[in-house]
């Protein structure tokens, strides 16, 4: 496997690293940096700053929009992106309706929703978990029923993820129950937020934050035109988007970032301790996780290689997730005992420890969704075992 640049792809390395050199703007990356959620309006920002740039659609056509990038582009960018310690993209638009549409959308739904989408002008979420339906997700209950040129649509969508700021929510909504099987009959239904009958109620977490929601639809009425392709074919509309959603949780350059951030700090005396470079078993550790973070970055490596000869990316985006996810939290645990008893008062009295230390454990927590969300990573062993190891 060769793993170096050609000189075009170098020198699109250096267009990126200029990029984020000049157009990154401080204020943001200060915010970025502090540890702290980055307020909405930051987001868009940001997002906008893409857009002008060209680089919002990263995996998109450029027939959308997009950059047409090839895969090795793409990681370059990624690369970059992560070394900048640059925002997390909010996936639901760009990431995820975004492909569906402009893959599985009528023309009509294509000029009406992607270019918004690409200019971050509308904020999406993602409707695909019930309460009783989250890995079993073909168990889903959220009901359509075809009246006239309308869906009514009822029942409710949790752990909507900043559903509180969402002008459209894409859903998974059972239209069919006469079916063989339960995957069948459930089609992919793009719904207004404004439209009457959707009740937004928050879920705040135990660290009092608000990131995730339930969504209540009370009889709400979708038009005919907001189907996406054909109905009973959301599961496989949704099952693409899943790949997409799995890949990315991988955080491979955020990850080196933030390993490289923990060896700086190690390297310095706190408060007149001896630095925490001197303790061995600490630096064995965060070795451990450094040689796992490269075994994971040479594995994206192979991955793109085979992407880059025309093969389609399979069930390694689940191998990706779970071994990108639980290195994520390897190094928030590494986190918390650099910062020691300095990490505990989270929020609770910020006169007590330094610097950002008092968000460490607020982290370290809230990350803990890393092997929950996107499918947890128990059914991305399900998929490997059945997919790749033919269990
Ligand atoms: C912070 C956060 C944000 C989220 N955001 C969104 C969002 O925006 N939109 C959305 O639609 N969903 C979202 N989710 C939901 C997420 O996709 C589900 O939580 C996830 O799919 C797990 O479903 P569940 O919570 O119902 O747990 P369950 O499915 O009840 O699982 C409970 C436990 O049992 C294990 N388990 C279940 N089945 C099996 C099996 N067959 N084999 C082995 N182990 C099994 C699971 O791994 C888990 O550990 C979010 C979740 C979190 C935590």
């Amino acid at each position: 496997m060769h793993v170096t640049f050609s000189e075009a792809d170098l020198a699109f390395q250096e267009e990126v690293r200029t990029f984020f050199r000049d157009e990154y703007p401080d204020e943001i990356r200060e915010a970025v940096s502090s540890g702290e959620e980055l307020p909405r309006e930051m987001q868009i920002r940001w997002q906008k700053i893409l857009f002008e740039k060209g680089w919002a659609g990263i995996n998109w056509p450029t027939e959308h929009g997009g950059t047409g990038w090839t895969p090795v582009q793409k990681y370059i960018y990624a690369r970059e992106e992560g070394n900048a310690n640059a925002p997390v993209i909010v996936p639901f638009g760009l990431n995820m309706v975004g492909p569906v549409i402009y893959t599985f959308g009528s023309e009509a739904q294509k000029n009406r929703f992607l270019p918004d989408i690409l200019a971050s002008n509308t904020w999406w979420c993602q409707g695909y978990s019930e309460p009783g339906a989250g890995s079993d997700l073909a168990s889903l209950k959220t009901k359509g029923d075809l009246v006239g040129d309308h869906w009514v649509v009822n029942g409710t969508k949790t752990w909507t993820t900043l559903g509180q700021f969402a002008d459209w929510i894409f859903c998974l909504v059972r239209t069919t129950s006469d079916v063989a099987r339960r995957q069948e009959g459930i089609s992919f239904l793009l719904i207004d937020m404004k439209s009457p009958g959707v009740t937004v109620k928050p879920i705040i977490l135990l660290d009092g934050t608000h990131e995730v929601n339930e969504i209540h639809f009370d009889n709400v009425e979708v038009p005919v035109e907001n189907l996406v392709g054909e109905e009973g074919k959301g599961w496989t509309y949704g099952k693409v988007l899943l790949q997409h959603e799995r890949t990315n949780s991988a955080n491979t350059f955020r990850s080196e970032y933030r390993l490289r951030k923990l060896r700086e700090q190690a390297a310095t005396s706190v408060r007149g301790a001896p630095p925490l470079a001197d303790d061995k078993n600490f630096m064995r550790r965060l070795a451990a996780v450094e040689v796992e973070l490269k075994g994971l970055e040479y594995t994206e490596l192979r991955t793109l290689a085979a992407v880059s000869s025309g093969k389609a990316p399979g069930p390694e985006s689940s191998f990706l997730k779970i071994k990108g996810t639980e290195i994520q939290q390897a190094i928030d645990t590494l986190y918390m005992d650099a910062a020691g008893y300095y990490a505990l008062p989270y929020r609770a009295d910020p006169s007590v420890g330094e610097g950002t230390e008092t968000l460490t454990a607020l982290r370290y927590f809230n990350f803990r969704k890393a092997t929950i969300y996107a499918g947890s990573n128990e059914i991305q062993k399900n998929i490997i075992a059945k997919h790749v190891l033919g269990l």
